[in-house]
């Protein structure tokens, strides 16, 4: 008899393991319930806050993704509890029952206990998050074009973004572009020369898990770009008017600024605590070798959900290319499982990393090989374009951003309401 299958999330890892696992529809029947109905490109949600792209061109439904999958059936749910001593999940208000699952929930923003600076510093990682960190950025301008007191404008002015990680050092320069190339011909009011974008980050380099030359080289290209760095430095209050932060020197100061984004922490999904099982610090699901638990063999955890500790002690990142190679994995777990053969150790294959700077710049690291500029950003461009899902999505992202090299300019644009009630 068929084997049920479902898959909680579809990102990367989880869209990666319905693809596998329709390869056996003689073998299993699958349910990938999914509180979204697209999958998201969230290396790229950057781009749309900084109205480089349009939502839809970093999104596919998931629907249409596993659309010639036939024994796959795609829920919109959210799951809401895992009971694995029953092999059941309570799906928004009725339980369903599995034979093996596949959590693939992904993780969200940490304010290291600090929720309430949400309101003033959202994070990146939704589409809506995306367009509403667009709209503050895009009203900064219009703000500072109307205002007559110089100090009111320049607090418009000033952005700040916390956490130079990936994430934090793609918004910097892309948004210190915005202000100096894009803007400039379109205000009349403000001297966008006068913006100001300042990274803050607690560690003491940018970039801190590349390696050291790359992460120096990444300094220096924040600081071309006019980004303002401040190393060694907490947040340690996010209010209306800005930000307080204790420099290595420990005195607090405050940055006065109308937009500040967070770049700095992840928690993984609430569902971790309602397994009753081994969590990190971090509230990951640590994970044996098989990628499943030692009590629950069929319980497979995924991808930024999960802890995984390599030979030697490592703990894999939360990266797009684990969280994929892992949905490969357990698919096929799966598999040998229902065959009646054992499961096999999940082993990493390292894909490197990169980042981009912005128009032109970008740091990488692959297999040894260290690069930066124009070479690291092509293949930054590249990479990006090729995992995007769908011939359409890929052909219009070529597309918008060779007319925004060309042109500087910056096509969406658009001031789309907070509230979705019409008035
Ligand atoms: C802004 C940003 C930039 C990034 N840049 C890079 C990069 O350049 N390179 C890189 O390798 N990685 C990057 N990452 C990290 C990468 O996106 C993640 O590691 C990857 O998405 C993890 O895949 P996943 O399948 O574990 O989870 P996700 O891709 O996050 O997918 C989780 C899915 O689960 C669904 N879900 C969550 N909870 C529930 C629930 N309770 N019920 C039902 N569905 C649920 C969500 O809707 C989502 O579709 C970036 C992440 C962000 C946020």
């Amino acid at each position: 008899m068929k084997k049920h299958v479902v898959i909680v999330g579809g990102g990367f890892g989880g869209l990666k393991a319905a693809k596998v696992l329709s390869q056996y529809p003689e073998l299993v029947d699958v349910t990938l319930i999914d509180k979204r109905n697209y999958h998201l490109f969230q290396p790229l949600l950057y781009q749309v806050a900084t109205a480089g792209l349009s939502p839809a061109d970093i999104a596919m439904p998931i629907r249409n993704v596993l659309s010639d999958a036939k024994n796959v059936t795609v829920y919109l749910d959210e799951v809401k509890a895992v009971h694995p001593e029953n092999n059941s999940l309570e799906v928004t208000s009725v339980a369903a029952k599995y034979d093996y699952l596949i959590l693939a929930c992904g993780a969200s923003h940490s304010y290291f206990g600090k929720d309430h600076w949400e309101e003033f510093a959202p994070g990146l990682k939704t589409l809506e998050m995306a367009t509403e960190i667009r709209r503050r950025i895009l009203m900064a301008f219009e703000s500072a074009e109307k205002v007559a007191d110089m100090n009111i404008q320049k607090e418009w002015l000033t952005f700040v973004i916390v956490g130079a990680g990936p994430t934090g050092v793609e918004m910097a320069g892309a948004i210190s572009e915005i202000a100096k190339q894009t803007m400039e011909a379109d205000f009349r009011n403000i001297s966008t020369a006068h913006t100001r974008v300042i990274l803050i980050e607690a560690g003491k380099k940018v970039l801190g898990s590349f390696n050291e030359t790359l992460s120096s080289n990444a300094l220096i290209d924040l600081k071309k770009l006019g980004v303002e760095v401040m190393l060694d430095t907490r947040v340690t209050d996010i209010n209306s008017s800005g930000v307080t932060f204790s420099g290595p020197d420990g005195r607090e100061e405050v940055i006065l600024s109308r937009t500040v984004v967070w770049a700095a922490g992840v928690k993984p999904s609430s569902i971790n605590s309602t397994l009753n099982v081994p969590l990190d610090r971090a509230g990951r699901i640590i994970v044996s070798k098989k990628l499943s638990l030692e009590k629950f063999p069929n319980l497979f955890i995924i991808g930024d959900q999960s802890h995984f500790e390599e030979d030697g002690g490592n703990v894999l990142p939360g990266l797009a290319p684990v969280a994929i190679q892992m949905g490969t994995h357990a698919a096929k777990n799966i598999i040998r499982l229902i065959k009646n053969e054992a499961a096999l150790d999940f082993k990493y294959t390292d894909k490197g990393q990169m980042a981009t700077i912005g128009r032109k710049l970008a740091v990488m690291e692959f297999k040894g090989i260290k690069a930066r500029g124009m070479f690291a950003w092509l293949a930054w461009l590249l990479v990006h374009i090729y995992y995007l899902i769908g011939f359409k999505n890929r052909l219009f992202v070529l597309m918008q951003w060779t007319w925004s090299y060309l042109t500087f300019s910056r096509g969406a644009r658009l001031i789309t309401k907070r509230d979705w009630k019409d008035t």
